[in-house]
């Protein structure tokens, strides 16, 4: 019997802001515990929010990012409920009229692309923590998050599966990234996941009743979760069972999801409109005056590097960064569609795996993207064999200098002088009896041996189109 799995994802987006929410507090991540709230923060009586306006900029950004509704008025509420880490016990948030309505998103998964419709995204303050460990019998609070600007990102019930979800979810990670309003540090939890599970017979219209696993952090757990969470709900129906509502945690040790508690109703909120707020008023010149801010977006620089000749998989992974694709786009500027490929393969190549190499980021490159584009017209115009690409990478990050003054000083320009190259293919034919015998007998994989061999005499230094000629001509005349 064939299930389909139904994922609708929640994300807490915490926006980056000075100062939260609703209070003047630092909006900062590792504080001492205690130190970054204020009297709005811990909600003393008499305290009373003000709105941020740097963040509802930025949720302004996101709704013209994925092109949503923005609202020209919308409500705070207060969601109440009682909790050690919500001093006022209740969260501002937004109900009925969120700020950003609607909206679509573009994303590719295994490499064909998706499109999701959003619900909503909603401008919130996030609670205070409470800490279980370093104590015994008590439980610690801390309330430097309280008051925390965030933006609960909500999609449609359309995602298929577990790979889709993470797809979705890591797209949507870059995009908030890109676009400026989240520092998307996900061990500190800048960008949380809510996943929404329910599973039904392929073909059915109406969907299961679904659980919701909380706080998910990573990536990988999320894909896992879900995964698990799927599997338990067919294995429920299959044994004739029906699945509660819920809302589940996910316990990596374990890989499995837990009860934590039966979802509550709306009701349970008790949500109405805040009366120390204001109703969020947004004019068209606001919109503007944002619009006029945003940078391209993620696929508008793919598409565009696509034209400019970078083959499609290198342009995802190089505008899954927004400096990296600052740096490729400088580095192909006016280049050839075939030049163009070549800086772009030594991006995602050479470049990214040092990159990787050293845990660093692009702006920390040595090699500046003017010199890598010296390095591909180098191996373009034949001074330097591709396959020392690394090398100049390396002495570069070692300091070295510049891309040309490391051909020179370390000896790497390539050999393109055919008598030298003969002279190596001889000297190396006369070294191999057997694999020449073995070529000459048919077989193909001797050829790219003594290949090889050419091209570690010569230190990597030979041409190597030069040497297949060369190597293929003695061959087969002899
Ligand atoms: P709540 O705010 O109580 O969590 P919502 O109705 O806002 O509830 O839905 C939250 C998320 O659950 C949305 O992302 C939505 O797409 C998803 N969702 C709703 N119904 C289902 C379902 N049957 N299966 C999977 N996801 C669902
Ligand atoms: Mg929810």
């Amino acid at each position: 019997m064939a299930w389909e799995i139904v994922v609708g994802i929640e994300t807490h987006t915490q926006l980056l802001t000075r100062s939260k929410m609703f209070s003047g507090a630092p909006n900062a991540f590792g504080a001492a515990p205690n130190t970054q709230a204020c009297a709005v923060d811990i909600a003393l009586p008499g305290t009373l929010p003000v709105a941020n306006r740097a963040a509802i900029e930025h949720a302004i950004r996101f709704g013209l990012a994925v092109n949503g509704r923005i609202s020209p008025r919308s409500v705070f509420a207060r969601k109440n409920y009682f909790y050690p880490d919500l001093p006022k016990g209740y969260q501002i948030s937004q109900y009925e009229i969120p700020v950003v309505q609607g909206g679509t998103f573009r994303f590719f998964a295994d490499k064909i692309e998706k499109s999701i419709r959003l619900t909503r995204a909603h401008l919130e303050e996030d609670a205070g923590k409470s800490l279980h460990e370093n104590f015994s019998d008590v439980t610690g609070i801390d309330l430097n998050r309280a008051g925390t600007p965030l933006l609960e990102i909500v999609t449609e019930p359309e995602l298929r599966g577990a790979k889709e979800a993470v797809a979705y979810a890591r797209a949507l990670h870059v995009l908030v990234v890109w676009i400026g309003i989240c520092d998307g540090n996900m061990q500190e939890g800048s960008f949380r996941c809510d996943a929404n599970v329910s599973v039904r017979k392929t073909g059915d219209e109406k969907l299961g009743t679904r659980c919701e696993i909380k706080n998910l952090n990573s990536f990988r757990f999320m894909e896992q979760a879900i995964e698990y969470e799927a599997a338990r709900q067919i294995e429920v129906l299959e044994g004739g069972g029906s699945i509660v509502q819920q809302t589940r945690l996910y316990d990596a040790d374990r890989n499995e999801t837990r009860s934590m508690r039966s979802k509550e109703d709306v009701q349970d909120y008790r949500y109405f409109p805040d009366p120390d707020l204001l109703p969020l008023v947004i004019s068209e010149q606001d919109i503007e005056r944002v619009r006029a801010s945003m940078p391209e977006l993620p696929e508008t620089k793919r598409a565009k590097l696509i034209e400019a000749g970078v083959p499609p998989a290198q342009a995802n992974q190089i505008t899954s960064d927004i400096e990296l694709t600052r740096y490729t786009v400088s580095a192909i500027r006016d280049a050839s569609r075939i030049a163009t490929q070549t800086v772009s393969s030594l991006i995602v190549g050479p470049l990214s795996a040092r990159l990787n190499q050293d845990n660093i980021s692009i702006d920390k490159s040595k090699m500046s993207a003017d010199q890598l584009r010296i390095l591909a017209q180098r191996m373009e115009d034949g001074t330097l064999s591709g396959k020392l690409a690394k090398e100049i990478i390396d002495a570069a990050w070692a300091g070295e200098g510049n891309v040309d003054e490391i051909i020179e000083k370390r000896g790497l320009r390539q050999i393109s002088d055919s008598g030298a190259i003969e002279k190596i293919v001889d000297e190396v034919l006369a070294a191999n009896a057997k694999q020449v015998a073995d070529y000459r007998a048919g077989k193909e994989k001797a050829f790219n041996s003594l290949v090889g061999q050419v091209m570690k005499r010569s230190q990597g230094k030979a041409n190597p189109a030069q040497v297949n000629e060369v190597l293929r001509r003695k061959l087969t005349s002899a």
